[in-house]
């Protein structure tokens, strides 16, 4: 049978908002020395901003395009295509058979044939160049900015790039501040986004460059979370369907909040219910306050 100790921290923490799928997981958290965050949707609000587009074509076709593919993406940056796209007044074209490419975009078919949006990792495998020049119209040191890029194509032809601004949830800074006061060994960051817009995060997040994955796949998420529980118990925390395999690879799998992906709830340990980081780091004070009480 469980103890009562165990059982009143359950609750306790389910009032907090973090609620354990059981008694178990609460047991390992206290153990846990290092925190692996995913960074978009979780360390950050995951509401990134439009904030340039570069095309060869018209921006109007351009956004109509992207926010036809993106119509049928779940992934946070899909919604903030389609807010730009509405904002702008600028109605989405019809695009068919869809499907997602896990930490790498879209890929569709409109009435022009095959259209596909996503990062350089998507564009490299459909053929098409994304390197500064007149033809593609990408800038000179956009690749180096802090942005998020969504490059859009049609077959191995680049339509052009649009750059996002991704934010850290206000309450990030203070949350990972009670986790590092509470004597966490490590904090890490691990995303599938490029490395200049991680760093740029980890800088206001005090997460310091060696501490910082970026540009990773789902299963590279899963291969680093596998080598990190080899040297200790370690907690992943993340909200989308690309953190799924990591969130069950960790010793504790965290699933973020309400605006996360069905499938990482599903993969996770612990869901938090609230947004905040800090409610995170309360559960493991008190993870830990239980463990010392039943031992
Ligand atoms: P993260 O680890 O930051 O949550 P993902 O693994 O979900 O990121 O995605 C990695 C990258 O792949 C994103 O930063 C984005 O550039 C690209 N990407 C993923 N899904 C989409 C999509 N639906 N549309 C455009 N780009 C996408
Ligand atoms: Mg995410």
């Amino acid at each position: 049978s469980v103890p009562a100790a165990i059982l009143s921290a359950l609750a306790a923490a389910a009032r907090g908002g973090v609620l354990f799928k059981g008694g178990a997981a609460l047991e390992t958290l206290a153990k846990v020395e290092t925190f692996a965050f995913d960074k978009t949707g979780t360390l950050t609000t995951g509401q990134q901003e439009l904030v340039e587009i570069h095309a060869t074509c018209d921006e109007a076709d351009f956004l109509a395009r992207l926010a036809g593919l993106e119509a049928h993406s779940e992934h946070p940056i899909a919604a903030a295509i389609r807010r730009a796209a509405e904002a702008r007044g600028i109605a989405p074209v019809a695009v068919r058979e869809a499907r997602a490419v896990p930490g790498e975009g879209m890929v569709g078919v409109d009435e022009t044939g095959v259209i596909w949006a996503g990062n350089l990792r998507l564009a490299t495998r459909m053929g098409a160049k994304a390197e500064a020049d007149a033809a593609s119209q990408v800038p000179e040191g956009l690749h180096a900015a802090p942005r998020t890029l969504v490059l859009l194509g049609r077959g191995a032809q680049l339509l052009g790039v649009a750059g996002f601004e991704d934010r850290p949830r206000a309450s990030t800074p203070h949350g990972l501040g009670a986790l590092r006061a509470g004597g966490v060994g490590e904090i890490l960051m691990l995303t599938g986004d490029r490395r200049a817009v991680a760093e740029q995060v980890g800088a206001e997040l005090r997460i310091a460059p060696a501490a910082i994955h970026a540009d990773l796949r789902p299963e590279d998420k899963l291969r680093l979370v596998g080598e990190l529980a080899g040297k200790g118990r370690v907690a992943f925390v993340g909200d989308g369907v690309n953190d799924a395999a990591a969130l069950a690879r960790a010793d504790v799998g965290i699933a973020m909040g309400a605006a996360g992906s069905e499938v990482a709830l599903q993969a996770a340990d612990v869901a938090l219910l609230s947004e905040d980081i800090g409610r995170l780091a309360e559960a493991h004070r008190l993870a830990r306050r239980t463990a010392t009480i039943i031992r």
